[in-house]
């Protein structure tokens, strides 16, 4: 409840208390409409998930203008005007799935906003609750209040039979269950009693105590849906585990650039990426493939072999020849035959080959694979070891990216370094050091949305990108953040507490190393000023 719900009954609290009641519901509709297309590729855009998603989106466009949320209402209106003109049973042409997927998207950042929302605090508590059974009272209530940190919900069962009337009750998103709770062995034994009454199984991250589970123990755990087994003072490691698990935002179409002479052999793989919901670009010229490149960051390259002008061979050459490309998957879709010559044109930089005709099933698991594989590579390349947050290169590329997006001034960006780390490290171990960085990573993940770029910009230095927040927004996201990370606990030990500095500032149409600079100064403010505070650049 929020201080204002809980200190009168005026009318205007009423009214408030409504709001967030159709906040939820709003909420609601918005993960039916981002579950429902989900399932559209999967169903080939049947007929009939079309018209549930359809509908989906017309109830939330009903109750968002009812209850006056102007950005769900905007586009769930924009939502309904991009699916009018696709008729049901047909597949969306690569032009609406990008027009769609960034609709959906921008919906699902809506359901998880940071807070500057005066809706906030009560979307994260409608989605499911994590249940977490382990006897050890204290265990549990540590459990639910780092957990509640962040922005899990999760309802604490005392024994199995509430346990059991709870599941009766309702589903919850995942089970944090002791493998002994309500006796020796006996979480197992629940856990297979749970499972074997439902047609999927319900993901369970297991708890252990002091003692090392053995190796039939862990079976046990493996085959009733157990997707992780951690000792009781891993609280952070089954929180990230968790976020990961119920992370509900779409991942971003695949990009397919479709380089072929023949329109009609490129319209019909165009059509057939698009029902698995990729978006396909095509390139009929092979002399403007660089251009297409550059303008659509594709994920992978489909290539014809023989074209007038120059052949696949030569152009995978060329595309190879930037370092940019160098990761990039090319396929060959050829007519070619030629066993040896197929093999020639991989040498020369082609990663797969496939015959013409080619079977649409095979033809899109070999593209799920590669580009599947191409993101992990550049997640790797991108992303910090220790944390997975962007490296330092990385966020600064993505501050740039932001700042040319960005239709108005209204960014800013942050700058965090940790308290007093050095005596952290000093007392306590650098092991220690090394998890405390990654729980503030790890937090700064789950309290932003999934939409703000957040990196490790040194040691015990991160920097956030808050696209849409003014200074004034900016400070009150980061204050909040910085009052909710104080109370965090750090590999189990209860004595151990961080504090970090911040320094903000909103983009004045500088160059990215001035905006940085002015960070780091008010930065160098908070810490002067007495560390464990926010300041905002003047
Ligand atoms: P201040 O409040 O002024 O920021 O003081 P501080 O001690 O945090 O700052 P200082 O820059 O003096 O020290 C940072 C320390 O962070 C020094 C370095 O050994 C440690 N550090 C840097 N990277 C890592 C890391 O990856 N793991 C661990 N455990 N320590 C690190
Ligand atoms: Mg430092
Ligand atoms: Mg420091």
């Amino acid at each position: 409840m929020t201080d204002a719900a809980q200190t009168s009954n005026t009318p205007l609290n009423k009214v408030q208390q409504m709001k967030q009641l159709f906040a939820h519901r709003v909420i609601n509709q918005v993960r039916q409409v981002i579950d429902l297309w989900r399932q559209l590729p999967e169903t080939h855009w049947s007929a009939v998930a079309m018209s549930d998603f359809t509908l989906a989106v017309e109830k939330l466009s009903t109750s968002a203008k009812r209850f006056e949320a102007d950005k769900h209402f905007k586009l769930a209106s924009d939502l309904l005007t991009t699916i009018k003109p696709i008729k049901h049973g047909k597949t969306p042409d690569s032009e609406h799935l990008e027009q769609l997927n960034r609709l959906v998207r921008q919906l699902s950042e809506t359901a998880l906003r940071h807070g500057d929302d005066e809706h906030a605090e009560h979307l994260i508590p409608s989605k499911k609750p994590v249940y977490i059974a382990i006897d050890d009272t204290d265990t549990a209530l540590t459990f639910a209040e780092q957990m509640q940190y962040f922005g899990l919900r999760s309802e604490v069962q005392k024994s199995s039979q509430d346990f059991i009337q709870a599941l009766q009750r309702r589903h919850p998103a995942a089970l944090v269950l002791d493998i002994n709770f309500g006796g020796n062995g006996n979480g197992l034994l629940l856990a297979e009693k749970i499972q074997a009454e439902r047609d999927q199984n319900l993901p369970i991250l297991f708890i252990y105590h002091d003692e090392q589970p053995d190796i039939e123990h862990r079976l046990s755990a493996m085959r009733n849906g157990g997707i992780g087994l951690y000792r009781d003072v891993e609280i952070q490691s089954v929180i990230g585990e968790l976020e990961d698990l119920l992370d509900n935002t779409p991942e971003d179409p695949f990009r397919i650039l479709i380089v072929d002479d023949s329109k009609a052999q490129a319209m019909h793989s165009a059509r057939v990426l698009n029902k698995a919901g990729m978006v396909a670009e095509t390139v009929n010229d092979p002399l403007q493939v660089l251009n297409a490149l550059s303008d659509n960051n594709p994920d992978l390259v489909l290539m014809d072999m023989y074209m007038p002008g120059c052949n696949g061979m030569e152009l995978a050459k060329v595309i190879r020849q930037q370092r940019e490309y160098l990761n990039l998957p090319i396929i060959y879709l050829s007519g070619e035959e030629d066993r040896q010559r197929q093999l020639d044109a991989m040498a020369e930089g082609g990663d797969d080959f496939l015959t013409k005709p080619v079977e649409p099933r095979h033809l899109l698991s070999t593209i799920k694979t590669r580009v599947h594989r191409a993101r992990q590579l550049h997640q790797l390349i991108a992303r910090d070891s220790l944390t997975g947050l962007l490296n330092h290169t990385h966020i600064l590329e993505s501050l740039q990216d932001q700042l040319q997006k960005s239709e108005d001034n209204n960014i800013s960006f942050v700058m965090i370094d940790i308290d007093h780390f050095k005596s952290i490290n000093d007392q306590h171990g650098h092991p220690v050091g090394d998890i405390v960085i990654k729980n503030l990573a790890l937090f700064l993940k789950q309290s932003l949305r999934k939409s703000d770029p957040i990196g490790r910009y040194g040691g015990e230095e991160f920097a956030v990108v808050l696209p849409g927040a003014n200074q004034e927004q900016a400070c009150m996201v980061m204050e909040k953040l910085r009052a909710n990370f104080s109370n965090l606990i750090h590999g189990g030990n209860k004595s151990l507490q961080v504090t970090f500095s911040c320094g903000l500032a909103q983009w004045q149409g500088e160059s990215v190393s001035d905006l940085v600079e002015r960070a780091d100064q008010a930065l160098y403010q908070a810490k002067h000023n007495g560390r464990n505070q926010v300041s905002a650049a003047s």
